[in-house]
């Protein structure tokens, strides 16, 4: 344990993230554990050494384990504090979303709960703001709010050389497949508009960047009934890397029913502006509900030090200043973690007791399971009676390892995690260093995994993972013939023949009890 933490000028950290503990202050110390960025920043100040058995740091500049000049946390704590609090009386545009909504935009973001969920609201707003952060790169690109957007440099095209609307668009491999089917079918998207709320306001972000590569700043975002409206300054594109911009907007919502007398003012300003006209981007009452958790989710984060430019008729006084970053689909791996079932599935209580029928659904007990019943009746009549094969599979696929035994170097990037800017190389993996057999996450307990065939040869290895991404491995001929010809031979039930959706339990170390006949009533979300 004592491993785990390091003392540093009276203060005791945890090495691996630098959050703070101290025993002489508790209340500070629950403090940051709330939402609370570390400070991990202490070990950009210090240098370990060790002094006979023990392990000392000291301040970099004077090489003292004590310095009370350079270890001051009391002060940066308190300072740290003040500043969320400033943080949290930034100005924000209320408004109502529902515990309902908020699960249909989960649901829209590939984060599926049961809709009978008992979870805390708590606890699904967490989620909520964790999905919306997961499909913004929050954490990769902002690690520590308050954000200041005046100490990056303008984003310009000749230095990023794409427009914006390109260096706003995010898509994973799912999506970028099913657009050029789309656009083989001769429609230009692979979504129908209104649609899909998640995907709606990812479109509405890239209409912002469109208007912008035009010259348009201003943009009102209405409904067809024109009952409740987004207005929208965008005040500066700031860089954030070469392949992410950073929008800073000031924003407003107006409602037909109690419209305030300055925005108003401020929409009859951009109308009668000619020379600048401002972009109308038609949105359902639901789109901008989700628009405005994510600008006042972002407003909160906003350090107080940025110069705001509002316009100088004083229209604008009420509007609120927040940030939009691109959007991209929600990462696979933060879908496993936003949905996984520690307990019982409708309300997460502790529990091991299982569906007795198909032995895949657990719950805590009968009132849950019935409540569940209609969601879960489908899947667990297509587990009932199934067919279970054994299945042996491989950490590398079969050139993978060939190539090894070669004395080859091979890298390979992961499939679905296209979706973002590569900020760093961790979804790139070296086939150099051997593969552990993953940990078993599941026991015994069933889970789904998703099977899909390469493409690059006749036998192409069968890549087969989880949602959490506990498993990533491979399914090989060479490996386990008898099991890869019987997956295969399933193939033409899955989409295009690609990949197939199953039921796994884990049997071994390398070895998976796969239901291989049966499918789940609908393609889950993956
Ligand atoms: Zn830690
Ligand atoms: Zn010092
Ligand atoms: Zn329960
Ligand atoms: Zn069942």
């Amino acid at each position: 344990m004592m491993d785990e933490l390091a003392v540093i000028g009276s203060f005791v950290f945890c090495r691996a993230h630098g959050y703070k503990l101290c025993a002489a202050f508790p209340a500070l110390t629950e403090a940051y554990f709330m939402d609370r960025p570390p400070i991990s920043y202490v070990f950009e100040k210090t240098v370990p050494r060790t002094i006979g058995k023990e392990l000392k740091y000291e301040c970099k500049e004077h090489h003292e384990s004590d310095c009370t000049r350079c270890f001051d946390w009391t002060a940066t704590a308190v300072e740290n504090i003040k500043q969320q609090a400033k943080l949290k009386n930034s100005k924000v545009m209320p408004v109502d979303i529902s515990r309902k909504e908020k699960l249909q935009f989960l649901h829209s973001m590939g984060v599926d709960l049961p809709s009978t969920t008992r979870l805390s609201e708590d606890t699904i707003e967490k989620k909520f703001r964790g999905a919306i952060d997961d499909s913004q790169s929050f954490a990769t690109l902002i690690a520590r709010p308050p954000f200041d957007p005046s100490t990056l440099p303008l984003w310009s095209k000749n230095t990023c050389k794409t427009t914006l609307l390109e260096a706003v668009r995010r898509v994973n491999f799912e999506e970028a497949f099913a657009h050029s089917r789309a656009r083989s079918a001769g429609k230009e998207n692979a979504w129908d508009l209104f649609g899909n709320t998640f995907m709606d306001a990812r479109q509405t972000i890239m209409g912002l960047a469109d208007g912008l590569d035009k010259g348009v700043k201003t943009a009102m975002i209405q409904d067809k009934d024109t009952k409740y409206a987004i207005c929208v300054r965008v005040v500066e594109v700031c860089m954030l890397n070469k392949e992410t911009p950073v929008m800073v907007v000031l924003y407003c919502r107006g409602t037909r029913d109690a419209p305030a007398f300055d925005t108003l003012q401020w929409v009859q300003e951009v109308v009668s502006n000619r020379k600048s006209p401002a972009l109308k981007v038609t949105a359902t009452p639901e789109e901008q509900k989700l628009l405005l958790a994510i600008l006042n989710l972002n407003a909160r984060r906003l350090s107080s030090a940025y110069p705001v430019k509002r316009n100088s008729s004083g229209t604008e006084a009420t509007f609120a200043l927040s940030f939009l970053l691109p959007l991209g689909p929600v990462n696979q791996q933060a879908i496993g973690k936003l949905t996984r079932h520690p307990g019982c599935v409708v309300c997460g209580k502790k529990t091991v007791s299982k569906c007795s029928r198909c032995l895949a659904m657990t719950y805590c007990g009968a009132e849950c399971q019935r409540v569940h019943w209609k969601e879960h009746k489908p899947t667990c009549n297509s587990l009932h009676g199934g067919e279970w094969a054994e299945i042996t599979f491989s950490m590398q696929p079969t050139e993978m390892r060939l190539a090894a035994a070669m004395g080859k170097k091979l890298f390979m990037a992961t499939w679905n995690n296209m979706a973002r800017p590569t900020m760093d190389n961790t979804n790139i993996k070296s086939y150099e260093d051997e593969n552990p057999l993953p940990p078993n996450i599941h026991s015994l307990n069933p889970f789904l995994i998703k099977m899909q065939r390469g493409l690059t040869s006749a036998m192409p290895p069968i890549m087969i993972y989880d949602r959490t991404r506990s498993i990533e491995a491979y399914l090989c001929r060479d490996i386990d013939l008898e099991g890869y010809d019987k997956t295969m031979a399933q193939m033409h039930t899955g989409q295009r023949g690609l990949k197939i959706y199953r039921w796994v339990k884990r049997i071994g170390d390398d070895k998976l009890s796969v239901c291989l006949n049966r499918a789940p009533p609908k393609d889950p979300q993956w």
